[in-house]
């Protein structure tokens, strides 16, 4: 059995993976500051043995007692609302937060995990995107507090790696759903989702075109799991390759919420990605690991969690 530091633990896929790393037997220290993640998130496991939580900012010095097998940095602002109200928290947490972690994993000799993004591709100029794609990045972009904090934190993991012998991870997480996102995390599914529920138009972005492939949580944990028990210290691609465009999806959220909800279109965001599909060959070859869930059952656990929040 492993001990684990989870940064971001408090937060809506990190909650999930300490909760899995906890079901496997493992100890697991959650950090959190709480800027986006919640108490409410650890609910079912706080009281487990084998878990506690350090409520630190991972851009400060972290001091950890005893030793550690595992950092596992999932600290992030990931919904481009939340980054577009703090760009500068979202900068330092993938450069500085990144920076922090790898300098404790040396310390304490442990392995890293990093959980980068399918935003390291940018406005994508080749669909679906092979971790061997460049991206196609604004450094000045209305995105680039996230993306370029994301692919500085690549950098700096191959640094530590090549310098330090540091044995690490880098997922590349494509867009992730499911119960615990926030209410009003701005994201494109809890935000249909609500607006289903309520009876009230959803705000499709744009003309709805563009697309992007959706995963479900337990997937994403999964997916990472099998990303840690590998050795592939190379960028891979984790998410669902199921593309949809937003119109799709407004459709079967609509569907599957039984909503008289229509559909009202709002301007699209400054520049928004047209397309976003992983191409998983690496993931399945090298992990093992494909998603199993589909869209319509991921949507009705989710629809059932964001229910309840509501009532
Ligand atoms: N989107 C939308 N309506 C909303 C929220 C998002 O049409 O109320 C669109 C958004 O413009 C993007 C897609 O849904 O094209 C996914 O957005 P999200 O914020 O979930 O994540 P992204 O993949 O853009 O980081």
């Amino acid at each position: 059995m492993s001990r684990f530091l989870v940064t971001g633990g408090a937060g809506f896929l990190g909650s999930h993976l300490c909760e899995a790393l906890l079901e496997e037997g493992h100890e697991v220290i959650a950090m959190d500051n709480r800027v986006s993640g919640s108490s409410n998130n650890m609910e079912s496991f706080f009281y487990q043995d084998g878990f506690s939580f350090y409520e630190h900012d991972v851009t400060e010095f972290i001091h950890i007692k005893g030793e550690l097998d595992w950092v596992l940095h999932l600290a992030s602002l990931a919904s481009p609302v939340f980054y577009r109200d703090h760009p500068i928290k979202t900068l330092k947490v993938g450069a500085l937060g990144t920076h922090k972690t790898l300098g404790l994993a040396k310390e304490k000799d442990a392995n890293y995990l990093f959980t980068s993004t399918s935003e390291v591709y940018g406005d994508p100029e080749v669909n679906p995107q092979p971790e061997s794609y460049r991206g196609n990045v604004d450094p000045y972009g209305p995105r680039s507090c996230y993306d370029e904090s994301k692919r500085y934190g690549e950098a700096m993991i191959r640094a530590y790696r090549e310098k330090h012998d540091l044995n690490v991870r880098i997922a590349r997480i494509f867009n992730t759903y499911g119960p615990r996102m926030r209410l009003d995390d701005g994201r494109v599914i809890p935000t249909f989702v609500q607006q289903a529920l309520e009876n009230r138009d959803l705000t499709v972005y744009g003309d709805g075109s563009q697309t992007r492939s959706f995963c479900y949580v337990s997937d994403m944990v999964e997916g990472l799991l099998s990303l840690i028990d590998s050795d592939v210290e190379t960028p891979v691609n984790v998410g669902n390759p199921d593309e949809r465009s937003i119109n799709e999806l407004a459709e079967v959220v609509i569907d599957l919420t039984g909503s008289s909800s229509g559909i009202e279109h709002e301007p699209l965001p400054p520049q928004d990605p047209k397309v976003r599909k992983p191409d998983i060959t690496k993931a399945k070859t090298e992990l093992g690991w494909e998603p199993k869930v589909d869209l319509e059952e991921g949507l009705q656990k989710s629809i059932k969690y964001f229910e309840e929040r509501l009532e």
